[in-house]
């Protein structure tokens, strides 16, 4: 759709970043321009207006940048997923493999309660290892996971097919190959 077709067309592709052969999909050109930053907010507020979740978790760190408007808009509140040490009150954490080594995320003891509905939110699926990590804190603190969000899916790397089999829905607006 047209604006499904805007937001592809103004996120930026950066060839050999971080590492050769890498094409790192960047999205600070949706954030920096205000209209296409509207358009993009605007298809997460509608997806889930009706829906009206308890929280939003939004993963270090783009996923705070989004997921904390859109928490705003729907007048709900936002937790954020750290990397590991820098959260300062009591958390539980969960650790992922990367390509090389792993990495940690933690979340506030407290940040979710009990039989909340919570809407997941990074900008983007690769491997899932991610978002996977998100949704166990999640699951451990009691919460209940309505979905995970992202502006973009890399289906080819088997992160989204790997999350869904887990039993976690995915809502994404632009794919890449
Ligand atoms: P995964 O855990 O699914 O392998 O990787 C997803 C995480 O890495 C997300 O938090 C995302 O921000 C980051 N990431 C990996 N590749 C890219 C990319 O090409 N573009 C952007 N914007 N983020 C990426």
């Amino acid at each position: 759709c047209a604006q499904v077709d805007y937001i592809r067309h103004n996120i930026r592709t950066v060839a050999d970043w971080p590492s050769q052969g890498v094409q790192f999909r960047d999205i600070t050109p949706l954030l920096s321009n205000p209209r296409v930053f509207r358009v993009l907010i605007d298809e997460f507020v509608h997806r889930y207006f009706d829906e009206r979740p308890d929280l939003i978790a939004g993963l270090d760190a783009r996923g705070f940048i989004i997921g904390s408007v859109l928490a705003y808009e729907l007048n709900i509140g936002f937790v954020p997923i750290r990397k590991k040490g820098k959260l300062p009150y009591a958390t539980v954490e969960e650790s992922y493999e990367l390509e090389y080594g792993s990495a940690t995320v933690e979340v506030h003891t407290d940040a979710v309660k009990p039989g909340h509905r919570v809407v997941l939110i990074d900008d983007l699926i690769a491997t899932g290892g991610t978002m996977m990590a998100g949704k166990r804190l999640v699951e451990r603190l009691g919460g209940v996971i309505i979905e995970g969000a992202a502006i973009v899916d890399l289906p080819e790397l088997g992160g989204s097919n790997k999350l869904r089999a887990a039993g976690l829905p995915l809502y994404t607006l632009v794919d890449f190959s």
